[in-house]
């Protein structure tokens, strides 16, 4: 499903708070046109995927990794200061510390480039291969993002784990991803999963696998 027309922010984070960032994603007559979109097709960015590459699912940890892939343009960040770490990690804090101990909010593209290991924050990266990197928390572990030096045509982009995106974002259904990528390169089973569902499995509400939930089928 695509992103609505109209601008929207969508905020998210590590798991610890060290993290934070803001995507604007302007109005539909101003996102960029994907260079490699279908000739005739509209397909504006950012755009919401689900990767079945292989290197996307281990690096990330999740069976089946879904991206907000944005202009790194349209990102800021905050970062905590690795010499306030002496704040307790709470989770009432992720949103709410103080600037001067989160850090100013700051564009991406002046962060989001190989760090050195001595930065002042959390924010961390390895090259997962050439010229491709992995972002993530290193207080929380939490794998915040993808960059890569693009193709020519392509903006610089900010590829964001949408796992890491503030839930009621996630809730508004204006996030919801609208394509399946390296489908070729996915374990059959997931795939089946992610456009199937998986049949009988039984569910339960929680942990309790006494008590099971009566889902109401179609048809
Ligand atoms: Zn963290």
């Amino acid at each position: 499903m695509p992103l609505p027309d109209k601008a929207l922010s969508v905020d998210g984070g590590c798991n610890c708070g060290a993290v934070r960032y803001k995507v604007a994603i302007p109005a539909l007559e101003d996102r960029p046109p994907h260079p490699l979109a279908p000739a005739g097709a509209s397909v504006p960015l950012p755009f919401l995927v689900l990767d079945h590459c292989n290197d996307c699912r281990r690096a990330t940890g999740s069976l089946l990794p879904a991206w907000l892939c944005a202009p790194i343009e349209m990102c800021s960040v905050s970062l905590v200061r690795a010499s306030s770490s002496s704040l307790a990690p709470k989770a009432s804090d992720r949103e709410g510390q103080p600037e001067e101990q989160r850090g100013p909010w700051t564009p991406a593209s002046a962060v989001f480039s190989p760090a050195p290991s001595d930065a002042n924050h959390f924010l961390r990266s390895y090259e997962s291969s050439h010229e491709r990197w992995r972002w993530f928390c290193s207080r929380c572990g939490t794998s915040i993002a993808y960059t890569a030096v693009m193709p020519e045509g392509f903006p610089n982009m900010l590829d964001i784990t949408m796992g890491s995106i503030d839930r009621g974002h996630l809730e508004s259904d204006a996030l919801v991803p609208e394509r399946h990528l390296w489908w070729d390169y996915g374990v059959d089973w997931i795939r089946r999963l992610a456009t199937k569902g998986y049949g009988d499995l039984p569910i339960h509400p929680d942990y309790r696998i006494a008590e099971t939930v009566t889902l109401q089928r179609p048809g």
